[in-house]
C-alpha cells in the first residue's frame, strides 16, 4: 500500500486543529503545531510534511511571517502552503497568495471543499516530487546524476572554503567494463552498474554525495575528509567491490583521489586532479587507488 501523505496543521486554537484533523485524518498522516516556531521546526523534521494548512492570526509569529520563513529556507520552500483563515478580505487573500501560498481557504469553510482542495494540492505535490526525482536521479542506478553533482558539489565546496573544512573528491572508473558488455551482454553490464552503485551506497554515509558521472564512472564527494582519510575510504570501496562476485563476475575499479586545496580551488579543478590520479591508477595496473599530489 502507498504511504500516506503528511499534512501539517497549524493553528493557535486547538479546536480549529481538531476540526481540520477530524476531516482529514483518515486519508492523511497529521502533524499539528499551535504556534509558528513549532511549525517551522516540524516542517524540517521527519516525516517532512507534503502540505501545510496554516492559520494567519496567531500570537508571536503570524501565518504570513511563518510563510515567509518557509519560503526563504531551501529545505522547506517546496512544501505547498494553504492558508486557512477567518481573514476574509480580498486584500488578505491577495497578500497570502503573493507570499507564495498555493491556496487560500476562508473560514467558515465547507468540509467537502477543504477535502477537495487538499487532495488537489497533494496530488500536485506528488507529481512535482516525481519530476524532481527524475531530474536529479540517474535512472539506471538511482544515484545522483551529473547535473546534480555539479550543482551540489559547487555548494559543498564553497561551504568548505568558507568554514575552512577539508573535502576530498573521489573519481572511480570500472576496470575493463567494455569486456563485461562484450562477453555477457549489455543487460548484464547494466546489472553490474546497479550492483556497484548499491555497494558504494552501502559503504557510505547518507550525507555523502555519490553520483554516476557517466558510463561506468562515478564521483563521490567526501566532506570533512583529508587525503589520508579519503584514501582509507577509497581502499574500503575498492576492497568491497573485489570482495564478492558481482553478477557472478569479478569486478574491480580504479580510484583517483584529490583533496580540495585551500584558497579558491573550484570543483572543476579538484575533479580534474582526481581524474589525473585515476588515469595513473589505470596506468599503474588498475584495481588500485592513486592520490593526487
Ligand atoms: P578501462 O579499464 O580502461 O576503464 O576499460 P573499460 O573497458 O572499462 O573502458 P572503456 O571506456 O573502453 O569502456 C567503457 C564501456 O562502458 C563502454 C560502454 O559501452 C560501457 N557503458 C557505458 N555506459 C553503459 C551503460 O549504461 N550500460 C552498459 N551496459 N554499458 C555501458
Ligand atoms: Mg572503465
Ligand atoms: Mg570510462
Amino acid at each position: 500500500m502507498e504511504k500516506k501523505s503528511t499534512l501539517l496543521i497549524v493553528d493557535d486554537a486547538p479546536s480549529n486543529i481538531q476540526l481540520l484533523a477530524g476531516l482529514l485524518k483518515d486519508k492523511y498522516q497529521i502533524k499539528i503545531a499551535t504556534d509558528g516556531q513549532r511549525c517551522l521546526d516540524l516542517a524540517q523534521s521527519d516525516p517532512v510534511p507534503d502540505l501545510i494548512l496554516l492559520d494567519v492570526q496567531m500570537p508571536e509569529m503570524n501565518g504570513y511571517e511563518v510563510c515567509r520563513h518557509l519560503q526563504a529556507n531551501d529545505s522547506t520552500r517546496q512544501i505547498p502552503i494553504i492558508f486557512v483563515t477567518g481573514k476574509d478580505q480580498t486584500e488578505d487573500e491577495e497578500f497570502g497568495l503573493i507570499l507564495g501560498a498555493v491556496d487560500y481557504i476562508i473560514k467558515p469553510y465547507s468540509p467537502a471543499i477543504v477535502e477537495a482542495r487538499v487532495a488537489t494540492h497533494i496530488k500536485l505535490k506528488q507529481q512535482n516530487d516525481a519530476l524532481r526525482r527524475l531530474a536529479m536521479e540517474d535512472q539506471l542506478t538511482g544515484l545522483y546524476n551529473r547535473h546534480v553533482l555539479m550543482d551540489v558539489s559547487t555548494k559543498r565546496i564553497s561551504q568548505a572554503h568558507r568554514h575552512n573544512l577539508t573535502l576530498s573528491v573521489l573519481m572511480i572508473d570500472i576496470d575493463h567494463f567494455k569486456a563485461v558488455n562484450d562477453e555477457h551482454g549489455h543487460s548484464v553490464g547494466d546489472a553490474v552498474l546497479r550492483q556497484v552503485a548499491a555497494i558504494f551506497k552501502q559503504q557510505s554515509r547518507t550525507e555523502d554525495v555519490i553520483a554516476r558521472f557517466g558510463g561506468e564512472e562515478f564521483v563521490i564527494i567526501l566532506d570533512n575528509c583529508d587525503l589520508a582519510k579519503g584514501a582509507k575510504k577509497a581502499e574500503l570501496l575498492r576492497a568491497a567491490l573485489t570482495g564478492s562476485p558481482i553478477e557472478g563476475l569479478r569486478v574491480s575499479a580504479s580510484f583517483g583521489l584529490a583533496q580540495l586545496r585551500d584558497k579558491d580551488e573550484t570543483f572543476e579543478q579538484v575533479l580534474h586532479r582526481a581524474d589525473e590520479a585515476l588515469y595513473n591508477a589505470k596506468n599503474n595496473g588498475r584495481n588500485r587507488v592513486e592520490l593526487a599530489d
